[in-house]
C-alpha cells in the first residue's frame, strides 16, 4: 500500500514536515539519508549542515539553560564534549538535530536510514498511480506525495587542511558560527567574491579585529551596493588576486594561519587568523531527482507559487534549502517544512486520499 506521504531529508525542514505531518495523521515516512563515506565527504550524511556546525545561538527556543539532562539520552557524550563546550549557553547543531528527529518519532514519524536515489513522478496519485521513490538498498516505495528536503550543501575548496581544521577555525556559515569566542578580536579570512562574501565579511566585522575578503579576481562579484559596503568597512581588507593554498593551524587552537598564492604571478603570503570562512556558493541536492522536477537555473527545486511549497509535480512539495538558495537559515527552513506539510494535507484532503 502507497505511502500517504513519504519526507526526503532530515535537516531542519525534514523534521518539521515530519512533525507536522505525523500530527496531521498522515504516518510520515522519512528517508534521512545514509551513513556512508559518500556522504560524509560531500557533507550530506543525515541531519544535514546544521550538525556540521558547532552552536546554533540563532535558533528560537534554545536560550541559556539546563537542557543537559534529555541532551544526555540523545547525544553520544563524546560528541557532546567535541561539539558543545558551552552547551549551557545554547545549543549545538547535532543537538538541536537530534531533538527535532526525536520530536519527529516521538510525534509518530518513521525514519528509514537510507538516501532515496531515484524518483519517479510520472504517476497521478488522485487516479490510482502513486509515485514511486528508490532508496540506496535498491527497494521501491510507492507514495500518495512527496517532500523533498534535501537541503544544499556548501562548496568547500577541497583542500585537505581545510578538512583539517572543519569546526576547528574553517566553517562555510557567519552567521552560525561568527560569534563564537574564538573568534572575538581576532583576525579571520572570508574567502569569495560575491554577495555571500561580503555579507558574511561584515557580519564577523561586529565580532573580528580584521576581516580578510580573499578574492581570485581584481573585481568583486557582488552587487555594487555590496561591494561598497565592504570598501567603506574599515575592518575589511580585501586580498585581491588570491586564492587559500593552505590552512595552518595546531591541534590545541584550530587554525592560526592561511597561507594564499597569487592568481597574478605574485608570491605566496601568510596572513594570522583565527578563522576561514567559505563562502563561495552552495549546491543543491537535486541530483537524485533527474529532470522530474523543474528546477531553477542554480538547480534549486522551482516554487511554481509564490510564496508556497507546490513545485511543478502536483503532490510533489519542497522544503527548504533545497528550494531556497536566498535565507538558507534552519529556521527558515523548519518553517517552509510546515508549510510543506501543511499544503501536502490540504492537497491530500482535496483529492480525497
Ligand atoms: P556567488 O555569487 O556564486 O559567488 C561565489 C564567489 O565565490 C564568487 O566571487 C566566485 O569567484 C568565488 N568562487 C567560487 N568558486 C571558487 C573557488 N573554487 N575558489 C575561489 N573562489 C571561488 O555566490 P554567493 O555569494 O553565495 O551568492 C549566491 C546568490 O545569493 C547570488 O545571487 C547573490 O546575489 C545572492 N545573495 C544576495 C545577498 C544580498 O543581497 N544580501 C546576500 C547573499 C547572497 P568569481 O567571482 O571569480 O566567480
Amino acid at each position: 500500500m502507497a505511502e500517504k506521504v513519504i519526507v526526503i531529508g532530515s535537516g531542519p525542514a525534514g523534521w518539521a514536515a515530519a512533525i507536522y505531518a505525523a500530527r496531521a495523521a498522515l504516518e510520515p515516512l522519512v528517508f534521512e539519508g545514509a551513513i556512508t563515506f559518500e556522504n560524509q565527504m560531500s557533507g550530506t550524511l543525515p541531519l544535514g549542515q546544521l550538525a556540521l556546525t558547532t552552536e546554533v545561538e540563532n535558533y528560537p527556543g534554545f536560550p541559556f539553560g539546563d537542557l543537559e539532562a534529555y541532551l544526555d539520552s540523545a547525544v553520544d557524550a563524546a560528541q557532546r564534549k567535541i561539539m558543545a563546550p558551552h552547551a549551557k549557553e545554547g545549543v549545538s547543531g547535532t543537538e538541536l538535530m537530534e531533538l527535532m528527529r526525536q520530536q519527529a518519532k516521538n510525534s509518530g514519524a518513521r525514519i528509514i536510514t537510507r538516501d532515496i536515489v531515484k524518483v519517479d513522478f510520472t504517476g497521478n496519485p488522485s487516479q490510482g498511480q502513486p509515485f514511486v521513490l528508490s532508496d540506496s538498498d535498491g527497494q521501491t516505495h510507492e507514495a500518495l506525495s512527496v517532500i523533498v528536503a534535501t537541503g544544499a550543501r556548501a562548496n568547500y575548496l577541497g583542500m585537505e587542511s581545510e578538512e583539517t581544521y572543519r569546526n576547528r577555525g574553517v566553517s562555510a556559515c557567519a552567521v552560525c558560527d561568527g560569534a563564537l569566542p574564538r573568534f572575538r578580536n581576532k583576525h579571520l579570512a572570508v574567502i569569495g567574491g560575491g554577495d555571500s562574501a561580503v555579507e558574511e565579511a561584515d557580519y564577523l566585522s561586529k565580532f573580528a579585529s580584521t576581516v580578510y575578503i580573499v578574492h581570485r579576481r581584481d573585481e568583486l562579484r557582488a552587487s555594487k551596493v555590496m561591494a561598497r559596503r565592504a570598501m567603506d568597512n574599515p575592518k575589511i581588507e580585501i586580498l585581491w588576486n588570491r586564492v587559500p593554498h593552505e590552512i595552518l593551524g595546531t591541534e590545541t587552537d584550530g587554525v592560526t594561519a592561511i597561507r594564499l598564492k597569487s592568481t597574478a604571478d605574485e608570491a605566496d603570503i601568510e596572513k594570522e587568523v583565527s578563522g576561514v570562512f567559505l563562502a563561495i556558493g552552495h549546491t543543491p541536492n537535486t541530483v537524485f531527482l533527474g529532470d522530474s522536477l523543474e528546477l531553477t537555473a542554480k538547480k534549486y527545486v522551482n516554487w511554481t507559487r509564490p510564496g508556497r511549497t507546490m513545485t511543478s509535480v502536483a503532490g510533489v512539495f519542497a522544503a527548504g534549502d533545497v528550494a531556497d538558495d536566498y535565507y538558507r537559515q534552519a529556521v527558515t527552513a523548519a518553517g517552509s517544512g510546515c508549510m510543506a506539510a501543511l499544503d501536502c494535507e490540504r492537497w491530500l484532503g482535496a483529492k480525497g486520499l
